[in-house]
């Protein structure tokens, strides 16, 4: 795995977590320790580290975990979010007819990179061919000929011309039945005025779609600056970081590279040309952290969304058709009413059976219409429907008159129940520790 250290150390310090009893800000500072450790040691500048790790400890103390979500599932998830939110954002590929200059030092992989994205866009369907623009060093054209016959990639590279300008012209010819153009231009060993000046001419005569600029991972906090320093001399529309394998310092390549603006596109994971990957960042760190179902996890706190105000408003006695329909929207997606009650210390009344929604889909569905289909007064004051209301919610809903009926009886029922839990009927410190509970849903 890529940045297998980084990984190993944040799925320490999350297993700890699940461990943990129950989290307090002990808990959340062993854990921040434990992941600013990693982070540096995977070359994240210290202050980066500092200022994340502090988000951290202050949302996974303060914020109250959505519905759904237990409190050591919510810490996980901060981790995740706040990770992802530092490594730069996510950037689309375009699969339109392109041209794509590429830059670069030497040896940061530039060649092998350009060949490993003819393949990707290959595997979509697409047709790239390459132009060498690299004039410098001798072996530089023969390398693009050598890949070229191991990948059949076609390409234009020829080993007598000196002068970019005019194998692009040349190229762009010769290859003009191709839908994606990649330019290996010229690299140095460092970036210097002629090397911008010679960059610049060939985006001024090539006009790519994108500037790509090749970095290799093992520089770490080094790759931001070179980011920085090619976005400012000739432009660059993202970055493709080489050789994240076999590098620990990768973290802080990412972070700095990412700083800069400029989004990472690729990154390279590999010698060999399938040894590619486009850069996703929720899904880079969604590996990283390692825990299997963190999608699932961040899908449920999407989905399930019994808002806030509305538990207010339930633990305060107030049940009103909205409130209902609330909780059906929120009971179809995970039968949170139920186990909301499931929860009540020493409930006095049986569950229902119109609760037990398990089983009941259809009926929630059939609920939720007969209440949209009630005016703003009738589900604030569902007393004043009477006998002509319930005709025409019925059929406004294209439910019947028995199915109105029963839904009015239910939540009449639910009323009283919850009345009876917010009310009198429990201990003040039981309702107390049911709110609490219950508001942490
Ligand atoms: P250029 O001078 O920028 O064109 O760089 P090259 O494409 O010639 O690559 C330089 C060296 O880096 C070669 O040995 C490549 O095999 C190696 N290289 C390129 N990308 C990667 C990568 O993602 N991982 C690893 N491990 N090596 C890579
Ligand atoms: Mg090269």
């Amino acid at each position: 795995m890529v940045l297998e250290k980084l990984g190993q150390g944040i799925q320490e310090a999350l297993r700890k977590i699940t461990k943990a009893g129950y989290i307090d800000k002990n808990v959340i500072d062993d854990l921040a320790k434990d992941i600013q450790r990693s982070l540096i040691a995977a070359d994240v500048d210290i202050k980066l580290a500092f200022d994340l790790i502090e988000k951290i400890k202050k949302r996974s103390l303060d914020e109250k975990p959505q519905v759904g979500i237990t409190p050591k599932e919510h810490v996980i998830k901060v981790v995740y979010e706040e990770l992802v939110k530092i490594i730069g954002i996510k950037s689309e590929i375009s699969l339109k007819p392109q041209k794509i200059l590429f830059v670069g030092l030497y040896g940061s992989g530039k060649t092998t990179s350009i060949f490993k994205v003819a393949k990707f866009f290959q595997k979509k369907g697409l047709r790239p061919a390459i132009i060498g623009c690299d004039v410098h060093r001798p072996a530089a054209m023969q390398q693009v000929l050598q890949l070229a016959s191991q990948v059949n990639v076609p390409y234009y590279a020829p080993k007598d011309m000196k002068n970019p300008i005019e194998i692009l012209k040349t190229g762009f010819d010769k290859l003009k039945k191709y839908d994606i153009i990649i330019i290996d231009a010229s690299g140095r060993s460092s970036l210097d005025k002629d090397l911008a000046e010679e960059l610049k001419k060939i985006a001024d005569f090539a006009k790519p779609n994108e500037v790509l600029l090749v970095i290799p991972a093992d520089l770490g906090q080094a790759a931001g600056e070179q980011a920085r320093g090619f976005k400012e001399l000739v432009g660059i529309t993202g970055i493709f970081l080489t050789k994240m394998d076999g590098t620990a310092r990768g973290g802080g390549a990412i972070t700095s590279c990412a700083i800069t603006g400029a989004p990472i596109k690729f990154i390279g994971v590999g010698e060999k040309i399938d040894a590619i990957e486009v850069f996703d960042p929720e899904r880079f760190i969604s590996r990283l952290i390692g825990f299997g179902d963190i999608q699932g996890l961040i899908e449920k706190a999407k989905e399930a969304e019994l808002k806030p105000e509305t538990a207010e408003k339930i633990i305060e006695g107030k049940f009103t058709m909205n409130e209902f329909l609330e909780q059906l929207k929120a009971m179809q997606k995970m039968g949170s009413l139920k186990s909301m009650i499931g929860m009540m210390p020493g409930l006095p009344v049986r569950i229902p059976k119109e609760f037990d929604m398990d089983k009941q889909e259809g009926k929630m569905k059939k609920w939720s219409y007969i209440i949209q289909s009630m005016t703003k007064e009738e589900r604030e004051d569902p007393q004043t429907i009477d006998v002509s209301r319930v005709k025409r919610i019925a059929k406004g809903s294209g439910t019947t008159e028995a199915e109105v009926r029963e839904l009015l009886k239910s939540h009449e029922q639910m009323k009283k129940m919850v009345k009876m839990f917010s009310g009198g009927g429990m201990k003040r410190g039981m309702m107390a520790r049911f709110a609490k509970k219950f508001k942490g849903f």
